[in-house]
């Protein structure tokens, strides 16, 4: 029997466990948190994300773009708001095109569920990887209920333990020529719920990805199922008089909003109550090379972390399912092949995806306002 092991039943965990079983192999999988469908704890980062072409195709293949569909609300274009409230539409394709705003959590939850529903895949889960041998596949997890250390041996290892993951810390960074870096940009960022319209309805245009774009900093907002949006304020931690650290008070939070985002300010005269309920969090690059060792490899974060901007990250992550899905048929589960190939024709698309998720930064919160930067687009598109 084919036996393989993925640390991280996060987005890019669960989905690749359907793609393993699907070429016959038992699929385990240790999560260091606990079930998500049970208990109330986030699923992490964002409370939604932007699905995308990349990440569908992903889905398809295993048939688990159906049950994704149902949650899926399609936003056709950016809608930006200036500082007089006026908006202006920029539709991402010529034809009907779209990208998805997707619960984190649902999202999660629905491919955890198909992975165990193959009846080949289990999860465990409170069990956080400590340690790993790369020459013998041995896995050691610490039983975060218990206390005790779980002792696993497998045939092959998918390090899917998100952008700090553990298969990469304690594995590959202590072998000879690992490359890695780690770079903490200036800017964090705060989410920030907006509520329903009583009657359930939207606040906004359901149907757009909503961006209230400052030059050095901005808010978005994508929606929700429930009619609700989640917003994501992205500005400097400090320096200057835009940071973080200048908006602490209630009277500060409520200057700052009225002053620099007053139609936003309008539907949320509240935001004062809101703007503790989520922590201020920090946004890193991670570069690694290579992405294997012997019979282990990193998919996703773990691999190529990256800032949000681009709202690729997880469809990236997807995509390196449906790589290595093909190179897995190309060199007929000869995992070493599989990966020498995977590392070295998958990295320089994770590069290119960090540097333009930091373009689209510049993209996102300067040039959508600048009358130039429309001109161009405007061109382009005929
Ligand atoms: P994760 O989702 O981080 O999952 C890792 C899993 O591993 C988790 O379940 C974790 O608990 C588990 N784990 C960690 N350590 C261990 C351990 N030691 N042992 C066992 N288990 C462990 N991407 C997009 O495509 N579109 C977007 O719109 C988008 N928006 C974003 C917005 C924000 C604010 C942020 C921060 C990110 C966004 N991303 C987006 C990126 C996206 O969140 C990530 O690329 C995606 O979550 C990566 O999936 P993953 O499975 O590799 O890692």
């Amino acid at each position: 029997m084919k036996e393989a092991t993925i640390v991280g039943a996060g987005l890019v965990g669960s989905l690749w466990a359907v793609y393993l079983t699907k070429a016959g192999y038992n699929v385990t999988i240790f999560e260091a948190r606990d079930d998500i469908r049970k208990a109330d704890i986030s699923a992490g980062k964002s409370i939604n994300l932007a699905l995308s072409n990349r990440g569908w195709k992903a889905l398809e293949t295993v048939g688990a773009a159906e049950e994704v569909r149902k949650i899926a609300i399609p936003m056709y274009g950016r809608m930006m708001h200036d500082l007089e409230g006026n908006l202006t539409f920029q539709p991402y394709g010529k034809e009907n095109e779209a990208i998805y705003s997707t619960s984190r959590g649902d999202l999660n939850a629905i491919l955890m569920t198909a992975a165990e529903n193959t009846g080949k895949a289990k999860i465990l889960y409170n069990h956080q990887c400590i340690d790993i041998n790369l020459q013998t596949n041995e896995l050691t997890f610490l039983n975060k209920k218990t206390g005790e250390q779980v002792h696993h041996k497998t045939d092959v290892i998918f390090g899917c333990d998100g952008a700090f993951s553990a298969v990469r810390y304690v594995g590959l960074q202590r072998t000879d020529r690992f490359n890695f870096s780690q770079n903490f940009i200036a800017d964090g960022y705060r989410e920030i719920l907006l509520p329903a319209n009583e009657d359930g309805t939207h606040k906004l245009d359901k149907n757009a990805l909503h961006i209230w774009p400052r030059g050095r900093f901005m808010l978005i907002a994508l929606p929700n199922e429930d009619g609700s949006y989640t917003c994501t304020l992205f500005m400097p931690h400090e320096g200057g008089e835009n940071a973080f650290d200048k908006v602490n008070t209630r009277e500060e939070v409520d200057a700052f909003f009225k002053s620099t985002f007053p139609d936003f300010y309008a539907l949320m005269p509240q935001i004062a109550d809101e703007w503790d309920n989520h922590p201020l969090s920090s946004l890193a690059i991670m570069r690694s090379y290579p992405w294997h060792h012997h019979k282990t490899v990193l998919m996703g974060d773990a691999a190529h972390a990256t800032v949000p901007f681009y709202g690729q990250g997880m469809n990236a992550g997807f995509e390196d399912c449906t790589v290595l899905w093909e190179l897995m048929q190309k060199h007929n589960e000869n995992w070493e092949a599989v990966f020498e190939e995977y590392s070295a024709t998958r990295k320089p698309d994770g590069d290119a995806l960090q540097d333009l998720s930091l373009y689209n930064y510049l993209v996102m919160r300067d040039y959508v306002a600048d009358p130039m930067f429309l001109l161009r687009k405007k061109i382009e598109a005929k």
